[in-house]
């Protein structure tokens, strides 16, 4: 490891990317930086650049809570904790707040050799292995050596990938385009490697290393989900598409792919996380299936040739019941809709017209079932599968162009997606307080915000929607993951996603977003996404204009 790059070469390239606005500036100083680095380097800046301590879809996350960070500058500087909150409420960032306390650093290490990229990797590695009981002491040893070692500025970049709040505004886009600027890739093969290892850190490696002409999609290594285009109407549908297209319905549970080789299959979910032991009979369910496949779907609550209510199945994915009980309150079965490997080779690139008669070849003998689909090209017929797809319980459909290729990771125009309701908000809570009467004593109100640009903005706050249990284990984690407490509120951190329903959006100066949701109610904890996936003030302005729309129509 000696001879791996030092971090501060990274923390102060951070450091430029983060103080200009142009894109073109960003990329460029990053692929600059990364230029010099070796394979193993550059997949760790790559990765830390992207704001992550692993890669994407591994087990285990290096997760440190605010508080250990807290109490580690606490000790390291001598600041109190006053001084501490005085500090974080003028910055707003622990990554900040990290840095101006450590200009004052009480305590000195033992050595001081420079950090490398290799040490931080390997306090990374260490976080992620310590588990379970007394593993709160070891982290907090692990990331004190990490900061008694650091300059103020790379305590901050320490910090803010361990809080997950880069905020450099290196969107994925742009990662990609630094490291096809720094190894003379196009753009495109950057991207498409990209979503093919699913993790940017891989690809800085690959690159590097000279090696991603070569990069195919493989079992087991899950690629990134092709998303749906929200359009508000059959009538648009039918004018967006103008030829005969394929209206699925849309099924309500958990995104999965599917992937199977040399007899064994395993489950990953949107955020490419094995899931496979949270669902045997989907394993089971691809007995009888020959070849090594790739398959894309939803896994459904389903029993007795109909949908069953969402929430079943978050309590299977939580692991809150053993198996025989979670299979007899939650039985699945696993509509496919897609397959992106078939005997072994890859078929993203052919039309989904070609892909789905694979499927359908694919299936057969197993008990997989198959998305059902309809042909559609009017505003009637489109009008009548969503029609028929609402009187079976499912959200609507899901319409697709049969001539569309397989777009990893991109919400492609090749399809798109008609809902009932106006629509509902995925936003990250960053603030609750505890109930009254009947919910005394448990925090029962989340107040939740939506991303403009780099930060987070409130839009509303929610009261209803989740049962006594749901409650209960939100109080649980939202104490975990407190910032700030003041007695009956508490700010938290930004973690968990909840997808909200709502009436309509109205201006509002209470919430800074400057728009609140009317009558929102939670329709469920969306343990799926993160928070760089919540939705955005531009989808908030977009339903408030349109809905204005309507009204003015009226
Ligand atoms: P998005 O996935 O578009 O970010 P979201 O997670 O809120 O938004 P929805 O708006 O409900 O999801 O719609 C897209 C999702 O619908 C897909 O990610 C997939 O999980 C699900 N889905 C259900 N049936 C289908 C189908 N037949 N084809 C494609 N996706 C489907």
């Amino acid at each position: 490891m000696k001879q791996s790059a030092a971090f501060l070469g990274l923390a102060e390239a951070l450091e430029r990317v983060r103080s200009t606005t142009s894109k073109n500036q960003k990329v460029e100083t990053l692929s600059e930086y990364l230029k010099g680095l070796k394979p193993e380097d550059a997949e760790i800046a790559a990765r830390v650049a992207s704001g992550r301590s692993s890669a994407r879809g591994s087990k285990d996350e290096a997760q440190v809570g605010y508080s250990t960070l807290l109490e580690v500058l606490r000790e390291v500087t001598g600041v109190t904790q006053e001084g501490v909150s005085k500090s974080y409420l003028r910055h707003g960032d622990l990554g900040e707040v990290a840095e101006e306390l450590l200009e004052e650093k009480k305590e000195q290490p033992l050595f001081s050799d420079p950090l490398t990229l290799g040490d931080l990797d390997e306090a990374f590695q260490r976080l992620r292995s310590l588990k379970g009981h007394g593993s709160a002491a070891a982290k907090r040893g692990v990331v004190k050596s990490l900061i008694l070692r650091a300059t103020p500025v790379e305590g901050k970049y320490v910090v803010k990938v361990l809080t997950g709040e880069m905020r450099t505004g290196l969107v994925s886009g742009l990662l990609e385009e630094a490291i096809a600027a720094a190894y003379s890739l196009t753009k495109a093969d950057s991207a498409r490697a990209h979503m093919i290892l699913g993790d940017i850190g891989l690809l800085a490696r690959q690159a590097a290393a000279g090696d991603v002409s070569g990069i195919k999609i493989r079992p087991f290594r899950p690629v990134n989900f092709m998303l749906a285009e929200p359009l508000a109407t059959a009538g648009e549908i039918a004018e967006h598409f103008g030829k005969a297209a394929y209206a699925e319905y849309k099924y309500d549970g958990v995104r999965a792919q599917v992937h199977r080789a040399g007899g064994s299959v395993r489950v990953y979910s949107r955020r490419l996380e094995d899931i496979t032991s949270s669902f045997p009979e989907i394993v089971d369910s691809m007995k009888g299936s020959e070849g090594d496949c790739i398959l894309d779907g939803e896994i459904v609550p389903f029993s007795d040739g109909r949908p069953l209510p969402f929430q079943l199945l978050q309590r299977r994915l939580r692991r809150m019941e053993k198996f025989a009980e979670a299979a007899k309150n939650a039985p699945v079965s696993y509509f496919a809709f897609d397959i992106l490997m078939f005997g072994g080779e890859e078929t993203t690139n052919q039309p989904l017209s070609n892909r789905r008669a694979l499927l359908r070849r694919l299936v057969r003998g197993t008990t997989v079932r198959l998305a059902e689909t309809a042909d559609v090209s009017t505003e009637g017929e489109i009008n009548a599968a969503f029609r028929r797809s609402r009187e079976l319980g499912y959200e609507g459909l899901v319409v697709k162009d049969p001539d569309s290729v397989y777009a990893m990771g991109r919400r492609g125009s090749g399809w798109v997606k008609l809902k009932e309701e106006l629509d509902t908000i995925d936003a990250v809570i960053v603030a609750a307080e505890y109930g009254h009467g009947k919910r005394a004593g448990v925090i029962s109100d989340y107040t939740f915000a939506v991303r403009d640009g780099d930060e987070l903005k409130t839009i509303g706050k929610a009261y209803s929607g989740l049962t006594d249990k749901e409650i209960e284990e939100m109080t649980r984690r939202l104490k975990e993951i407190t910032i700030k407490d003041f007695g009956y509120r508490r700010k938290v951190k930004p973690e968990i996603v909840v997808e909200v329903a709502f009436d309509s959006i109205q201006l509002s100066e209470r919430h800074d977003s400057g728009y609140a949701l009317r009558f929102p109610r939670i329709k469920r904890i969306r343990t799926d996404k993160g928070v760089a996936d919540i939705d955005t003030m531009e989808k908030v302005e977009s339903i408030f204009s349109g809905q204005r729309l309507k009204v003015d129509e009226r």
